[in-house]
């Protein structure tokens, strides 16, 4: 049995006015939302980072470039996706992933249990191997708001691989 690896992701995104708010694959109903190419889903942006990074592969930003008009507002459960299937191809699987979510809106907490369950599905993993916790800016956010994710992923040798 081959040893387990661990990957780390980030990412960080300016929350500006009127984007649509999506995080963790749930839209939230909020003022700000995270400016970018894609949804510019943080968390499942640091997500696929860390799930790369496990897998020796390469990133989100070189899968997925900002060049490419065909990822503008695309939905990055569709990156997940499509990471997921390269980790499976190179014999592995996700064991355990845990993130922690910064910002001050929207609040992560009330829908934190949606999150776990929407990614467990994503991941094909029972809930309690998927973690996230959402903490507050404590005010040093300064003027720009922003959105920070830090992941951290478990891969396993997959069954039969
Ligand atoms: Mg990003």
């Amino acid at each position: 049995m081959e040893a387990p690896r661990i990957g780390i992701g980030s990412d960080l995104h300016r929350m500006v006015l009127g984007r649509p708010c999506v995080l963790g694959g749930e839209r939230f109903d909020c003022e700000v939302g995270p400016e970018g190419h894609s949804d510019a889903d943080a968390v499942l942006h640091a997500l696929c980072d860390a799930l790369l990074g496990a897998a020796g592969l390469d990133d989100l930003g070189t899968l997925f470039p900002d060049s490419e008009p065909g990822n503008r507002d695309r939905s990055s459960t569709e990156f997940l996706a499509e990471v997921c299937a390269r980790v499976r191809a190179a014999g592995l699987a996700p064991a355990s992933v845990d993130l922690v979510v910064h910002c001050d809106r929207p609040r992560i907490g009330p829908r934190r249990a949606a999150i776990r369950a929407r990614l467990a599905a994503l991941l094909d993993l029972p809930v309690d191997r998927v973690n996230l916790k959402g903490k507050s800016l404590e005010g040093t956010g300064g003027e720009d708001e922003a959105v920070s994710v830090l992941a951290v992923a478990l891969l396993v040798q997959a069954p039969g691989a």
